[in-house]
């Protein structure tokens, strides 16, 4: 039987998690990327539980392979500096999966390491159109026909502005900056990681890393500043003056090249199709921020990637011959997650960038007991049959 071929749109954490799940069943890929190269800005994720799992699945193991840490606890401060909240992340069960904290570029380096001989990465290819009789992808020159194409293009999707125009690409009206800082240069706070919240959607959150040395996000309202990265580093310490302990530490510990910029953006609404058929029976999917793009107010979103790549993998195992059934048991798996986390995101963005942020004032009303029973349920994901990737381990 001829190999069959996939196109992935798309070289983010979604697309090369999906591109590694189509090659274990057995499928030929071309993940085709704008970038001239993969990202390399350190950017710190926190992965839940699901995303742990989901990349166990994928052939990664959080700890080992990528060095990650897995915080005992968060704990949600108000402007004032009192604890307001904390979130137990430490189980019970120490075999259980924990959350962890991982720098985006280790995780790229690991996913694209596991890409074996079936998957070639292709840069510096935009891709701008798409065939929707006989179904293929590609840029202005080029053309890549294929049975299935994967969308993993990011919150601001060309594909699913073709397949699924009513939802849009929503800016939040804040800007992230993050910095990862080196182990010499990061403030000791053994193991603390912590949200602190003000007013306008204002927050700063940090995590000590140990050996693996600290990093923080602070988001602010706005739209992404031109000044030079010495200006924005000094707008920061203006805009955060006064906040409580270790903000200081933190903004002092870093230098202006370390800073990184990210507008916050949304999908809205959510696609009402993950899936589509292209007029010669080939199959379209929208993965990742392409299809639910959550802002990282709420920090989810490489945690959906990777589990709607660990699900595609089991969805093409468990009907490897039937690509309507394949695409029905995905959809049956994503559904109401996705919209679960998008309503869930939307009222977090809501909630935390009024004048009074009422996220505090939320958290505080809340036994910590309860707060845990919420975000963990929000965090429960498991396949039917979480082993299927031992055929192809
Ligand atoms: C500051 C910040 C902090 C975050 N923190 C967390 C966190 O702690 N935990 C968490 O789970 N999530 C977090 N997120 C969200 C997470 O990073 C994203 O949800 C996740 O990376 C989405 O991955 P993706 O592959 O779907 O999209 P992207 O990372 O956007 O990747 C899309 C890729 O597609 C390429 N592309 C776009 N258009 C085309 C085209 N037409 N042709 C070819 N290629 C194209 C882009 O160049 C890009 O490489 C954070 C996000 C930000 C901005």
């Amino acid at each position: 039987m001829r190999q069959r071929r996939a196109v992935v749109v798309g070289a983010g954490v979604a697309g090369l998690a999906s591109a590694l799940a189509l090659s274990k069943v057995g499928w030929r890929v071309a993940v085709l990327e704008s970038r001239e190269r993969l990202q390399k800005r350190p950017v710190l994720l926190f992965l839940w539980e699901s995303g742990v799992k989901a990349l166990r699945q994928l052939g990664i193991d959080a700890r080992l392979d990528l060095g990650a840490r897995a915080p005992d606890r968060v704990t949600i401060r108000d402007q004032a500096g009192a604890d307001v909240g904390s979130l137990a992340l430490a189980p019970a069960d120490p075999e259980s999966v924990r959350p962890v904290y991982v720098r985006q570029d280790r995780l790229f380096e690991a996913l694209v390491a596991k890409l074996g001989p079936s998957v070639d990465l292709v840069h510096s290819t935009t891709v701008s159109r798409v065939d929707l009789v006989r179904l293929a992808a590609g840029d202005r020159t080029r053309r890549w026909d294929a049975d299935f194409v994967v969308a993993a293009d990011g919150t601001g999707s060309t594909i699913r502005s073709l397949l699924e125009p009513r939802s849009k690409a929503v800016d939040a009206g804040a800007v992230a900056f993050n910095a990862v800082l080196p182990p010499h240069r990061a403030p000791r706070r053994e193991g603390d990681s912590a949200e602190i919240h003000g007013a306008h959607g204002r927050r700063f959150s940090y995590a000590d890393l140990g050996e693996n040395g600290a990093a923080w996000m602070a988001i602010v309202p706005g739209g992404l500043r031109p000044e030079s990265a010495q200006i924005q580093h000094e707008l920061l310490n203006r805009w955060f003056s006064g906040w409580p302990d270790p903000v200081a530490a933190y903004l002092g510990a870093t230098r202006p090249e370390d800073l990184v910029q990210s507008l916050v953006r949304t999908v809205d609404p959510l696609p009402t199709g993950l899936h589509h058929k292209s007029g010669d029976g080939g199959h379209l999917l929208m993965v990742g921020d392409s299809a639910s793009g959550t802002a990282p107010v709420f920090p989810v979103g490489a945690t959906v990637a990777l589990e709607d790549a660990a699900t595609l993998g089991w969805a093409l195992h468990q009907a490897p011959e039937d690509m309507d059934a394949a695409m029905d048991h995905y959809r049956m798996q994503r559904r109401g997650r996705l919209q679960a986390l998008h309503r869930f995101g939307r009222r977090h963005l809501k909630l935390s960038s009024r004048k009074r942020n009422l996220i505090t004032s939320l958290v505080r009303a809340t036994p910590d007991a309860w707060l845990e029973r919420y975000v963990r349920n929000l965090s429960r994901w498991e396949l039917p049959d979480d082993m299927w990737w031992v055929d192809y381990a």
